[in-house]
């Protein structure tokens, strides 16, 4: 390692080989170690799918429902035949209606065919109370990814352009004339234009306790007249209902204001346009490249992927799950299980010795965040229960008389009945939000529990032939990430139950405010080489990060050989990222995570223990004055 530069920027000094030879994959926004591991699973999945599509022997009945699935969207000929026949059910549905009161009638009819519309309910855990569910209500999303495109005049007019110009194309391979297309796009962004000023920000979305806005059905009735919106949620679930959770009350304020009969042409225009993008993917291969246009735009990625990695996505997406299960059990198994669960219980271990040291938290406190950690659960590499829509599905295949959309519609279906069900019903802590394929990992403020599934059990960030300290700064970091979210300033927020409920002492929770103040500061407007970090957006995860950092490091430095630089090398190469600049930059607006150089290199200067082992000066870019690093947990 380059011993100068690794004191200037330690991430450049790790990674400097994989970043001068990385590239980046024509149909991807970035390249890193996430990715790079995505991709592996990716092939081994497709192989895997390309020998079930010959020889079914030995699936169950969810797999071979993969498969069929798979089979039919593999069937381009078939497809390419049916062009865009199967999406006109939808747009018939959408067309017949002629007014307000019309969509009203038929909202549920609609909400069961999946077609998007321009508000939605959907049932998760109430935040008061973990061991119920009840309905949240929201506004549909903005054309553009971020209420900030729409405030700087000359970023919107290209990119609205942008979006005119793919989504025209779209339409025309629809078949639509110019004119229809010029006015249907015209109303379409009329109606998105009303939705921008009742549209949270990423930043103020962030912070998601906010997302917390009970509301009782005689509120909702006096506040909204032109829709019965708690009689669409007691037809929907067969039963009374008492209150909605507003996700954004600026919405339900202007509601009447936004969605009447007056603006319904715009309404109903922008449900033709956006389900004409959104059941793109399933239709001939010319019309999906296109309806993906905008997106891949917008993350500079190069090419639409291949339409022989489309279809397996196009099944995977469908049974991810399921197909995540047989990852799991397959290449990582029930031993690797236990070992991995036996290292987060050993990482839980640590910070509860942190907290019990702590030195800005009074008694009291330390004892309500203990008995918040002992009451963790902990889910690693695959699920013990799948969700039961699963079972449910019923695929038919062409010659049953179906097609990919239709196919699409009816699983959508049985999924938001499933979400239904839920309804004033105490949650499955069972069932898991990601498949076990998934490169990631998250912790669930309502359960208290945190999940790693199988795929993130691999180098960089775990192996047996990385040395004890690699992993720790590899998985150990990243299970202690999990863990800091239980404190993060949203999670801190959530009782050992998973309830939203104040635990903290007044000066405690005025002190963490501060600390949390403090973490903003330290990343805010950091220059990354494409744009400055917004440190608001960021904070629960450098919180997160920074926690997880500490509590790993002290593990690792309980080893008998225990090594610094293979645990600081380790934290900064399962950062080591590699973005096309549009990507780099979408995500300096819209992602709570941090940019990976920060991740790798501010984390590292915020530790006493990276500047005294390096020996870092005040002239080294990597030095942070030890009474400005903050330290929370
Ligand atoms: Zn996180």
């Amino acid at each position: 390692m380059n011993k100068e530069l690794l004191k200037q920027n330690y991430y450049q000094a790790v990674n400097e080989k994989w970043l001068d030879k990385a590239v980046i994959p024509g149909d991807q926004p970035a390249i890193s170690a996430f990715l790079e591991l995505h991709l592996d699973i990716e092939k081994t999945l497709m192989d895997l799918v390309a020998k079930w599509n010959d020889d079914q022997k030995g699936l169950n009945e969810n797999l071979l429902k993969f498969v069929k699935l798979y089979k039919m969207a593999s069937d381009f000929e078939k497809r390419e035949s049916l062009g865009s026949k199967p999406i006109e059910p939808v747009l018939k549905k959408i067309l017949k209606l002629t007014s307000l009161k019309d969509l009203e009638d038929n909202y549920q009819d609609l909400v069961f065919d999946s077609i998007s519309l321009p508000f939605h309910f959907h049932v998760m855990q109430d935040f008061k109370n973990s061991n119920n569910q009840v309905f949240y209500f929201g506004a549909a999303k903005l054309f553009l990814p971020d209420t900030s495109y729409y405030q700087n005049e000359e970023r919107k007019q290209q990119l609205i352009g942008l979006f005119t110009h793919t989504t025209t194309q779209l339409m025309s391979l629809y078949g639509y004339q110019p004119e229809e297309i010029n006015q249907l796009l015209s109303e379409a962004l009329k109606f998105d234009s009303l939705l921008v000023p009742v549209t949270k920000s990423s930043v103020e979305a962030a912070d998601y306790v906010k997302m917390y806005n009970p509301l009782s059905a005689k509120e909702i009735k006096e506040k909204i007249k032109n829709f019965d919106l708690i009689g669409k949620a007691e037809s929907a679930v067969e039963q009374s209902v008492d209150k909605l959770i507003a996700t954004n009350l600026d919405f339900i304020n202007a509601f009447d204001e936004i969605i009447n009969e007056e603006n319904f042409k715009f309404i109903k225009s922008w449900m033709i346009v956006s389900n004409l993008i959104s059941f793109s993917s399933h239709l001939t291969d010319a019309i999906r490249v296109a309806g993906g246009a905008f997106t891949r735009a917008l993350s500079g990625i190069k090419e639409a992927r291949s339409k022989e990695k489309d279809a397996f996505y196009y099944a995977y997406n469908s049974f991810s799950q399921v197909v995540g299960l047989y990852y799991g059990e397959t290449y990582f198994g029930p031993k690797a299980k236990e070992d991995v669960r036996h290292m987060v219980h050993e990482m839980v271990d640590v910070y509860k010795e942190r907290i019990k040291d702590n030195t800005w938290l009074e008694d009291e406190t330390k004892e309500k965040a203990l008995k918040k950690v002992a009451a963790l659960s902990v889910h690693v590499g695959y699920p013990d229960e799948l969700p039961k829509y699963y079972e449910q599905a019923d695929i038919k295949n062409y010659d049953e008389g179906s097609n990919l959309l239709l196919e699409s519609i009816k699983l959508r279906k049985l999924i938001y009945k499933d979400n239904l069900n839920r309804f004033n019903n105490p949650p499955n802590k069972n069932l898991w939000m990601m498949p076990a394929s998934m490169v990631n990992a998250y912790y669930s403020p309502q359960n208290n529990q945190i999940v790693f599934p199988a795929a993130i059990l691999q180098k960089p960030y775990y192996s047996l032939e990385q040395t004890a300290s690699e992993n720790y700064g590899g998985i150990g970091a990243v299970m202690a990430h999990e863990i800091s979210h239980a404190f993060d300033n949203n999670g801190a927020k959530f009782d050992e139950t998973g309830s939203l409920a104040n635990w903290w002492t007044e000066k405690d929770l005025t002190a963490f405010k501060e600390k949390s103040k403090d973490m903003i500061a330290l990343f805010d407007g950091v220059e990354t080489g494409y744009g400055k970090c917004n440190g608001e957006l960021t904070v629960s995860e450098n919180i997160a990060d920074s926690g997880g950092l500490r509590a790993a490091l002290e593990a690792s430095k309980k080893l008998p050989d225990h090594d610094y630089e293979l645990f600081f090398k380790n934290w900064a190469r399962v950062w080591r990222k590699k973005g096309s600049l549009e990507y780099n930059q979408l995500l300096l607006t819209i992602d709570v995570h941090g940019p990976a150089i920060l991740r790798a290199n501010m984390q590292l200067s915020n530790l006493p223990e990276f500047q005294d082992y390096y020996k870092l000066s005040k002239e080294d870019k990597m030095y942070l004055a030890k009474e400005k690093m903050v330290s929370i947990w």
